[in-house]
């Protein structure tokens, strides 16, 4: 699938607490759920920026936030952002099996569904674990409950597995569009450029070049951000040392990388992807 026109770049938001990422030993296990956190002032901070730049994105929503700030998912769909799934509870795939996933993944369409009148086409699971070989029912899954894509594959190394033999690129699996999350192909080693961790950590000048390579090969680059990366406030986790650092390390410098992406790259949602697409 080629990309709509130069410097064109898919951004997506996980919409999602600070302590909802994985780490080794790690669980959130209701520690965090009652401290009051930033979320709400981050998003309405980040939502400003896409304005001022007439940018639009995908957020996967995750259903337990959708219950507990209908307003905030009702202000980012008003604000025309295509809103999508991240399940309900923030629990990986593997983890769930094939009947809790299901269950997950419908307790967060009626949750979202109750909140805003949309149909949802788009899922991404937590911590990016869909994988074509270790659980491709998940996939049948999704189908089933009428989605249309999914953005759960990550195609390169990561700090808790990746799918490093899966396209780089917006693909199909059976049915489903797959929209995995950009990389480089360094001499056949797959390396996020694309987002979260990458983003906050990696060199302006590495993350052009990324996008750029992505265009120039005519494909759409798919980034993604949570919260938590613009929040020079995220706390740390009772987690190690290195952990620590993936989990908050320049979360200073987050909004501004932000910023700067959106003035390098014309940014789009996945819906508005899907929509040029069919028109050209
Ligand atoms: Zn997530």
């Amino acid at each position: 699938m080629n990309s709509i026109k130069k410097n064109i770049s898919i951004l997506t938001v996980d919409l999602e607490e600070w302590y909802h990422g994985a780490y080794p030993g790690f669980s959130p296990n209701g520690k965090f759920e009652t401290i009051p956190t930033q979320l709400y002032k981050v998003v309405l901070n980040m939502l400003k920026l896409f304005a001022e730049h007439n940018s639009k994105s995908t957020f996967f929503v995750l259903g337990e936030l959708a219950q507990k700030y209908p307003e905030l998912i009702k202000e980012i769909h008003n604000q025309g952002h295509e809103i999508a799934s991240h399940g309900f509870h923030h629990i990986q795939t593997n983890l769930l099996g094939a009947k809790g996933f299901r269950e997950n993944v419908e307790k967060s369409i009626e949750t979202i569904g109750s909140v805003i009148n949309v149909k949802l086409k788009g899922f991404r699971a937590p911590n990016f674990s869909l994988n074509p070989h270790k659980t491709p029912w998940a996939f049948e899954i999704l189908e089933e409950l009428g989605f249309e894509y999914d953005s759960s594959v990550f195609p390169a190394l990561m700090y808790y597995g990746g799918a490093t033999r899966f396209s780089r690129f917006i693909t199909d699996i059976n049915g489903l569009e797959e929209y995995p999350p950009s990389c480089f192909n360094v001499f056949g080693t797959r390396i996020s450029f694309a987002g979260g961790f990458y983003l906050r950590v990696l060199p302006k000048w590495l993350i052009s070049k990324g996008i750029k390579k992505y265009c120039e090969m005519g494909y759409t680059p798919v980034l993604y951000i949570h919260p938590k990366d613009i929040d020079n406030e995220t706390p740390s986790l009772p987690v190690d040392p290195i952990s620590n650092f993936v989990h908050r390390g320049l979360c200073r410098k987050g909004f501004a990388k932000l910023e700067w992406v959106l003035k390098f790259s014309k940014i789009i949602s996945i819906e508005e992807y899907r929509e040029c697409r069919k028109e050209t």
